[in-house]
């Protein structure tokens, strides 16, 4: 996978076997927008899983919220979004195309051949303009200015204003953390490369208050537990690497930025953004609102406005990159294979029950296994076709397990399970199946 093909395959891949459709496709589409079949809903929704699991499930000291998408008009002012949450954008005369100012360099002229915009004689560019990204709308029956509102570019801003109703509806102190996944919206200028960047999108976000003062140290820890879970992912280490901001390119709000980026087919890219926030966004939400919301410590009988470390990944954003890693294509005996390896935690079907062939009572203990092992995880039954394409068709999916039903089943009530990956069998007592499987899914 180095290239723009790789990239082609992956998307014609994902629609073939249902993972990610362009929305409103009969209608030609919507830019930037897509949908999730049966088997990207599936994917993502173990990844999203994943990340609650390891933030809110299992640690004592975050707690979890789903906070609306529309809010008060008054939060975008105090977060600095109405003012500042812009992109410079130019406009070329000549072909009605629209650009990043900032991303010129990365961009390509519908003119031919392809250039960077502003390289052929024709094209004639604006002057960069600033764009503000949020979605706007109107609340209730007028479409005057008093009743705009926003779609949230961002779910950190739920966080923060219900910072207070949390802390006082737990047994939390500080430091303690609040974990959000929900839908975003940015009517970026130059969306694009499938689901990497798309006007809606879903964030999972983590906004951690701690005591000034210690915020570089919980940034340092941060950092280290978000880049296991990314490797935990099954992502290739190599692939993975930070990239820290520069004076130039850190966020008004922030003191330090880190990015994990993954290697795509089409470069290194962020896939999440880890941010010290200071006490930036409490504090602008105090000035607004006029509501203290400061916390007191009662160990040491102060009052202080908490310091934020967030992080902050994209739900697709991180589906994009584990379908990256995981695409490859092999030659077994002369024919392609291609392989969806992803680690099993996240495989949208964790094991296919496959009848050798549709007689001799096959179908009939195929389908009992396959009730059987529903009840403890997505599992697929399969009895079209020759047993080799039905393997491929488990491949392509990602399928780690194909649990096979063939002549020896009635008689000594074992099955062949085969392995995704070496395409190895393990023959394997029936009643065992599911507990073997189970055992490796941890
Ligand atoms: P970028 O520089 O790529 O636009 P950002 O720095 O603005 O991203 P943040 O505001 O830090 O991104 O958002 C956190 C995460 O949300 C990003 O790391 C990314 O995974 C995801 N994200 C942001 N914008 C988009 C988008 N338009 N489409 C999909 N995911 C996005």
């Amino acid at each position: 996978m180095a290239d723009a093909t790789s990239m082609e395959k992956l998307v014609s891949l994902a629609k073939r076997r249902g993972f990610v459709f362009q929305s409103s496709e009969v209608y030609g589409g919507l830019g930037s927008v897509w949908d999730y079949g049966p088997l990207g809903v599936a994917l993502k929704r173990n990844i999203k899983d994943r990340w609650w699991r390891s933030l809110v499930q299992s640690r004592d000291d975050i707690e979890g919220l789903d906070a609306a998408i529309l809010m008060h008009p008054r939060v975008w002012e105090a977060s600095g979004h109405v003012s500042g949450f812009t992109d410079p954008m130019v406009d070329c005369r000549t072909c009605k195309s629209r650009f990043r100012a900032d991303k010129l360099a990365d961009a390509r002229c519908p003119q031919k051949p392809s250039k960077v915009p502003g390289q052929h004689t024709a094209c004639d560019l604006t002057e960069p303009r600033q764009f503000n990204l949020m979605f706007k709308t109107f609340m209730g029956p007028v479409e005057e200015s008093a009743a705009v509102i926003y779609l949230r570019p961002e779910t950190a801003q739920g966080t923060y204003v219900n910072y207070q109703n949390v802390l006082n509806s737990s047994r939390q102190k500080i430091p303690f953390g609040i974990a959000q996944i929900g839908k975003a919206f940015r009517n970026e200028i130059t969306p694009g490369n499938f689901i990497f960047r798309t006007r809606e999108f879903e964030q999972m976000e983590m906004q951690f208050f701690v005591r000034p003062g210690t915020d570089d140290e919980w940034f340092e820890r941060w950092r280290a537990v978000r880049m296991a879970w990314h490797e935990g992912l099954g992502l290739t280490p190599s692939k993975l690497r930070w990239h820290q901001h520069g004076p130039d390119e850190l966020a008004h709000y922030a003191k330090a930025a880190f990015d994990i980026e993954y290697e795509f087919p089409f470069g290194w890219q962020e896939i999440e953004g880890i941010h010290n926030r200071t006490d930036f966004d409490l504090r602008r939400h105090q000035e607004y609102s006029g509501k203290k919301l400061e916390y007191f410590e009662q160990a040491s009988g102060e009052r202080y406005l908490p310091f934020v470390v967030e992080t902050a990944a994209g739900a697709d954003r991180v589906t994009l990159t584990v379908m990256a890693d995981a695409y490859r294509e092999e030659v077994v005996e002369a024919e392609l294979r291609v392989v969806m390896g992803f680690t099993p935690q996240v495989a949208p079907v964790k094991a296919a029950v496959l009848p050798l062939v549709k007689k001799d009572g096959m179908p009939e203990l195929a389908l009992a296994l396959y009730h059987d092992l529903r009840e403890k995880m997505p599992a697929d039954y399969d009895d079209g076709g020759a047993i080799g394409r039905r393997y491929r068709r488990q491949d392509e999916i990602g399928t780690p397990w194909c649990v096979t039903i063939d002549g020896e089943t009635a008689a000594q009530r074992t099955v062949t399970i085969r392995h995704r990956d070496s395409m190895e069998q393990d023959r394997v007592s029936l009643d065992q199946v599911r507990h073997w499987l189970l055992e490796r899914l941890g």
